[in-house]
């Protein structure tokens, strides 16, 4: 039995016995035990860029059919360059964290125009692209070219924690800097793209966040967390971020069979994606509006409710005309989307509306467009959801 207050030090000696033995253990259990990963077949800088990217706040198993769909679409920097934001943004739809999209589009002209196509090979030029960050430099570095780059991402960060026993909070500078060191301190210089594998794979299947497999741990003899059997304690929990209530609503406006939709702004969530007139409402009004079901693709008709509080109403002619300069009339909410964005737990009351008067000619971010249409545009997650109702709506 372990004791919590075994007398190390916090942190284990990494010298050159304590880093052969790592990289050994680490290297030989990763030939046995690696995860093979469709996207990890390749030493394509491209590739393994466009997978990193997608791989950001995302989970392998959701990013598997987007990297396949956008590879196939998009097989290397210069299609990708050449291609517009929207069709890029089309692909992406769903993935969320947009911008890691617009930055993937720009890199990829920046690739192309100012280095003829091809990729830095050092970290540190690879950094100096739009939207690769410090990780991902390591992780194109390493894996394409086999430089000694250190990475440190969710898995690597919880698992460094461990060896190091650190009970700091590792995302702050402290943390950091602490972190980073240690990882450019155990990289090798040879197999730098496979160690980097074995310590993201270790940290995923072996050092998971709860209960780690400590007893089929290749490196547990190098770990201070292990020694004390503080293994659970760290790293230091996360402080969850407060959740807060939105509620807004959607006006889907009518005219001649076409439905108004809107590009969202620069500077806007979303911007670039198509979605509908969408407003949040004064909490006075959000409280008024009652409980309908969530919304439901694959319904044939749109139910409408039988209250419509005017005050929302009175609220959306006057948004709708301030944003569009169109009048129309409002009428009943027929259905509910919910969905959470970072810390928002979003409500969206979807109204239908008939348009009366006013043009969309002078404003490009604005278009009428049939239902049957929608599956060409970019949509915004709950503006997807939207789409797909007002199209079952039609069948
Ligand atoms: Fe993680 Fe346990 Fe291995 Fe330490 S011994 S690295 S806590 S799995």
């Amino acid at each position: 039995m372990r004791e919590k207050n075994l007398s190390i030090t916090d942190a284990p000696e990494v010298d050159a016995a304590w880093l052969r033995a790592f990289r050994r253990r680490v290297l030989a259990w990763y030939d046995k035990h690696g995860r093979n990963l469709a996207f990890r077949n390749t030493r394509d800088p491209y590739h393994i860029w466009v997978s990193e990217t997608m791989l950001q706040q995302t989970t392998v198993a959701a990013v598997l059919p987007y990297y396949e769909r956008f590879i196939a679409r998009f097989p290397n920097v210069e299609s990708l360059a050449a291609a517009s934001e929207h069709d890029v943004l089309r692909l992406w739809e769903g993935l969320g964290y947009y911008s890691r999209a617009r930055n993937l589009h720009a890199a990829a002209r920046s690739i192309v125009s100012d280095h003829a196509g091809c990729f830095p090979q050092t970290a540190a030029g690879l950094a100096s692209l739009k939207g690769i960050g410090r990780y991902t430099a390591g992780a194109i570095a390493s894996f394409a070219f086999d430089v000694p780059a250190p990475i440190v991402e969710a898995n690597t960060l919880r698992l460094y924690c461990r060896l190091l026993a650190y009970r700091g909070e590792p995302r702050s500078t402290a943390g950091q800097q602490r972190l980073w060191s240690f990882a450019e301190r155990i990289v090798p210089r040879k197999h730098a793209g496979r160690f980097n594998h074995a310590l993201m794979d270790l940290g995923a299947t072996i050092c998971t966040p709860r209960d780690p497999k400590c007893d089929a741990c290749p490196v547990r003899a190098n770990c201070a967390a292990f020694a004390r059997n503080i293994q659970n304690e760290v790293p230091a929990a996360k402080a969850r971020p407060a959740i807060t209530e939105v509620t807004e609503a959607y006006v889907a406006l009518r005219r001649n069979g076409k439905i108004l939709v809107r590009q969202r702004e620069a500077g806007e969530r979303w911007a670039g994606l198509w979605d509908f007139p969408r407003y949040e409402l004064p909490a006075e009004m959000a409280v008024t509006c009652p409980p309908l079901g969530a919304g439901d693709p694959r319904q044939k008709r749109l139910a409408l409710h039988d209250e419509t509080p005017s005050g929302p109403v009175d609220f959306l002619q006057s948004q709708l005309r301030q944003q569009t300069g169109i009048e129309a009339e409002i009428a009943k909410p027929f259905a509910e989307i919910r969905h959470g964005v970072t810390r928002f737990r979003i409500r969206v009351i979807c109204y239908a509306a008939r348009y009366e008067k006013g043009s969309t000619k002078q404003n490009a971010a604005l278009r009428w467009v049939s239902p049957g249409d929608f599956a060409s545009l970019a949509f915004s997650r709950p503006g997807r959801r939207l789409a797909e109702l007002l199209l079952a709506a039609e069948a």
